[in-house]
């Protein structure tokens, strides 16, 4: 397996590998870029096809924080790191340890936080072995950043709603989401709350039947969600969810959602702008996580922490009006208006503090 040629590496600064024989610990930390803050980003679990896969992910999930924070105007870079297993078959308290072991040995160049596949608890776990664990102190949902995320997504939401649409209120609009987990769950909800017809499709029978239950979200076949002739489309599983093949069969005249790594290429970005299709970019909409885990480290009140997450309608609204100035796709523009903020931010590494 090659590093520095493989198709998703940019310049990272740090990639790292462990293999733990007694945990069977098999994981990758990726640190891109640190020019604002040490790289924050979450622990990914999930049962890789190879181990090429997990290394593109954890490449370009890395590369995605970068941009998440300097959008979002955060002192943090850009990291990630994944474990190559199942969730729901594999993870053990001996396996979360040897991660903290292995997130400890970076010296706090990387700092962990939770993600698909891992949970505040599994951060608890961790940062028994290393400081240098994120997301698990107190907000109003004992640490899980999930919440924001779900209110940043919906609150860009609204910025597209009102930019392609002209309206205000998502009184009689569609969305359609794929994957209720933590944040589409609380996605559906604020959708629910303000009026809107909510669909939702998810491989896990539990998820689905509870967004169902609890908050009237029209269930659809996991092969159908992405196709569903609605306003809104929020991807709110796994990435590259649009690609060659999916693109030129969606319906959906508005993705906003909170997964990351949407696109499967560049390219992509341009395919669905050819298309009409208004595509929110997810580094910059789904950067309610990071925020909170943010506000979290700072202690901050939480009023400036909704503050915070609220001016991702002001970026979004900023990128979007660009993108039709230049006629170019949305995530060209986002990823442009990062690079300028990394080069005019170029401070000094920020260690955050010490989680106690
Ligand atoms: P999660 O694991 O809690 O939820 C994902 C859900 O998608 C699960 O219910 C899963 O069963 C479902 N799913 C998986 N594959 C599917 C498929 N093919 N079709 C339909 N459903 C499918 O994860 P999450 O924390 O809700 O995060 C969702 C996405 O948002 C991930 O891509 C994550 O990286 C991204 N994200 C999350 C946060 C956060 O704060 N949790 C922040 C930023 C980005």
């Amino acid at each position: 397996m090659s590093v520095f040629s493989a198709p998703a590496f940019d310049q990272h600064e740090l990639v790292s590998f462990c293999s733990d024989r007694d945990s069977g610990l098999r994981a990758i930390i990726a640190v891109h870029n640190t020019t604002l803050g040490p790289g924050v980003g979450g622990c990914r679990m999930f049962p890789y096809a190879s181990d090429e896969a997990a290394l593109h992910d954890v490449l370009r999930l890395s590369r995605g924080m970068t941009y998440k924070s300097a959008l979002a105007g955060l002192p943090l870079g850009g990291g990630k790191s994944v474990i190559i297993g199942d969730p729901y078959k594999d993870k053990s308290p001996r396996l979360l340890e040897a991660m903290g072991d292995f997130v400890n040995s970076q010296s706090g160049r990387y700092v962990a936080a939770e993600d698909s596949g891992t949970s505040v608890a599994d951060m608890r776990i961790m940062a028994e072995r290393t400081r240098w664990v994120s997301g698990m102190d107190d907000n109003q949902y004992g640490g899980d950043p999930s919440p924001s995320t779900a209110l940043g997504v919906y609150l860009a939401m609204r910025t597209a709603v009102h930019h392609r649409l002209g309206v205000e209120s998502f009184e009689g609009l569609s969305v359609a989401i794929q994957g209720l987990g933590h944040v589409g769950f609380y996605l559906a909800r604020h959708l629910r709350q303000s009026g809107a017809v909510v669909y939702g499709a998810d491989v896990n029978a539990g998820n689905l039947q509870r967004a169902v239950e609890e908050l009237g979200v029209i269930a659809v076949d996991v092969a159908d969600i992405l196709t569903l002739k609605v306003d809104i489309l929020a991807p709110c599983a796994m990435g590259a969810v649009l690609n060659e093949r999916s693109i030129p069969a969606l319906r959906s005249g508005i993705i906003c959602g909170a997964a990351n790594n949407q696109l499967a290429t560049v390219s992509d970005g341009a395919h669905l702008k050819d298309l009409g299709i208004l595509y929110c970019p997810d580094f910059l909409v789904n950067a309610g996580g990071i925020i909170d885990v943010h506000h979290q480290r700072a202690g901050s009140a939480e009023s400036v922490k909704q503050a915070h997450i609220a001016r991702v309608e002001n970026s979004l609204a900023e990128v979007l009006r660009r993108a039709d100035d230049c006629h170019r796709p949305t995530q060209e523009i986002a990823e442009g208006l990062a690079e300028e903020y990394l080069s005019v931010r170029a401070v000094p590494p920020v260690a955050l503090a010490a989680v106690s």
